[in-house]
């Protein structure tokens, strides 16, 4: 009998998840929150996004992040068009001064340190990285007045505590994946940015930034000294918040997603309960992998393994890229690994609205594959 190629396997039904979404983004986003757009009819979709209709999705956001992450007085929530890659040209020219220090530890955070490095204005960032599947710790007394920090790198699965190095330079987290299924304190940070279509199981294409009164302070003070091209500027960004709109048309699909989201995560707890789901199926995902013969977590720490990325190396026996297509070809996808990390490794989105006993079934599925593969 000739090995079966994975997309001849069948899992058995009573084996399947729920729901097949296992992606990091853009991730599952809820069917009663379709179904709430799609009820929505001809009063949403198609209107202007300067009038009430919309101006109101934009304001229960902007109080509801508020409210999720305890943000101190004199905080703003600031939202803008283009995703996390825009907001890192926003924070090269408008939040870092002169030099910044990067913890690099994966694709992302690798990504933003490479924006800055090109930026004229700016001196040579200060890069600290460390091996893939860990993370560097933040080296104060460099002479920087910006810490980009990445709260989960969702390349590698590593996930890492905000707090502040100092005192006096700005703490700039990029959050994209960690926002909403991380528990954060808003005091440790001066700008925790994200974009909706990871925890907050919206579409992408928008950023949102969480900033202190001295991130505030600092992009006034820089838009008055260098030149920031209109779409990038910061300031512009705060009015039109203030303001429940963007400068430019938003997808209004994705602020809808974004605010049934975010209503759905505080009707039932606020952030301490959205974390507290990501924790029950990383303590399945991890706690299967270490009980299994030939599945392993990636991450060795276990307080640096990511609560909502979960990234799991196979023995060579079994291939990671055939467990994938298989689990595919039955309706369970995006478990490939991050391309680039070159591993033979699944990489399991684990955000708040996936739900704990799917990731139970998932790790049921793999299993069934795996020894399906090996027959
Ligand atoms: C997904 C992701 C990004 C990129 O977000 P875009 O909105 O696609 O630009 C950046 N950083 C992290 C940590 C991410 O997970």
């Amino acid at each position: 009998v000739p090995t079966p190629t994975p997309a001849d396997i069948h899992i058995p039904a009573d084996l399947l998840p729920a729901d097949g979404r296992f992606g990091c983004g853009p991730s599952k986003v809820r069917p009663e929150a379709l179904a709430g757009l799609a009820a929505t009819g001809a009063s949403y979709l198609g209107t202007s996004h300067r009038q009430p209709g919309v101006k109101s999705v934009v304001r229960r956001l902007r109080e509801g992040l508020g409210e999720l992450f305890h943000l101190p007085d004199g905080y703003e929530v600031v939202l803008g068009n283009g995703g996390t890659t825009v907001f890192w040209d926003i924070a090269s020219l408008q939040l870092i001064e002169r030099r910044s220090q990067h913890l690099v530890f994966g694709e992302f955070s690798g990504k933003f340190a490479d924006a800055v490095r090109a930026v004229p204005a700016l001196a040579d960032p200060v890069i600290v990285a460390s091996e893939t599947g860990t993370h560097p710790e933040p080296q104060p007394g460099t002479d920087v007045d910006a810490y980009a920090l990445t709260h989960n790198e969702t390349s590698t699965g590593v996930m890492m505590t905000i707090g502040r190095p100092d005192d006096r330079a700005l703490v700039v987290v990029d959050a994209t994946s960690g926002a909403g299924g991380l528990r954060v304190d808003a005091t440790q940070f001066d700008a925790y940015y994200f974009a909706p279509q990871k925890c907050f199981a919206s579409d992408g294409g928008l950023w949102v930034a969480l900033l202190s009164p001295d991130a505030l302070d600092r992009a006034i003070r820089l838009r008055g000294s260098r030149w920031v091209p209109p779409s990038l500027d910061l300031v512009a960004a705060l009015d039109n918040s203030r303001n429940d709109q963007t400068g430019n048309t938003p997808a209004l699909a994705t602020l809808f997603f974004f605010a049934d989201q975010l209503v759905w995560m505080l009707e039932r707890g606020g952030l301490e309960w959205a974390a507290g789901r990501s924790d029950r199926s990383a303590d399945i995902l991890y706690g299967w992998a270490e009980a299994s013969a030939y599945a392993h977590p990636f991450v060795a720490k276990p307080d640096e393994r990511s609560r909502v990325v979960g990234t799991i190396d196979l023995d060579s026996s079994v291939d990671a890229l055939a467990v994938a297509q298989a689990l595919r070809a039955n309706g369970i996808v995006d478990t490939e690994s991050y391309r680039k990390l070159g591993r033979n490794q699944l990489r399991i989105g684990m955000f708040p609205a996936v739900e704990p006993a799917d990731v139970e079934a998932l790790t049921h599925c793999i299993d069934y594959v795996a020894a399906e593969l090996a027959a």
